[in-house]
């Protein structure tokens, strides 16, 4: 029988280290829903910053829900590069026993992108983390990580590119 250690984590590569692109394409004033909403145009990167962290949480609810993954305590930490592995943007560590999670979403002071490409990327770290939980339940060796780490860039990017669809 498997049994595997009780915590795990997962990084979420930077684009390019395994060809992951990003998708390009914003549309312009598209509303999330609730209450709150990436900016129109870019804000300031101080505001963006702000706003940067209640905009990810506010998403986490959103997916962690859409997942069914309502029976975790999933809490968001914001990250700098020293705490996350090298060429990674974000990664989950978890307890299995008391379903209990944390992400690490790099931080808005360590990006180098326009405000809402960058609320967006962050969100797809969440929600690359939440599917990496999700499988958390599945087997897994040292071998199957590169291919878990394919396949769920895959599903994040074909669940955002519905999600942002007008
Ligand atoms: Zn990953």
């Amino acid at each position: 029988m498997f049994r595997g250690i009780m915590r795990y984590m997962f990084g979420r590569f930077s684009p390019g280290f395994l060809g992951f692109l990003l998708p390009l394409v914003v549309l312009p004033g598209l509303s999330f829903g609730a209450s709150l909403q990436k900016p129109t145009a870019d804000v300031n990167p101080r505001e963006c910053a702000q706003m940067s962290e209640p905009y990810v949480t506010e998403r986490l609810a959103i997916w962690q829900q859409r997942l069914k993954l309502e029976d975790w305590k999933i809490s968001i930490l914001m990250a700098h590069p020293n705490d996350l592995k090298p060429k990674t943007l974000g990664n989950i560590h978890w307890d299995a026993d008391k379903k209990s999670a944390v992400i690490r979403v790099l931080d808005a002071s360590d990006y180098q992108l326009g405000c809402r490409d960058m609320l967006d990327d962050m969100e797809f770290t969440v929600v690359h983390e939440l599917i990496h939980l999700e499988l958390s339940s599945l087997p897994r060796s040292d071998a199957s990580r590169r291919d878990e780490e394919y396949a769920v860039n895959q599903i994040a990017d074909a669940l955002l590119k519905l999600d942002r669809r007008k």
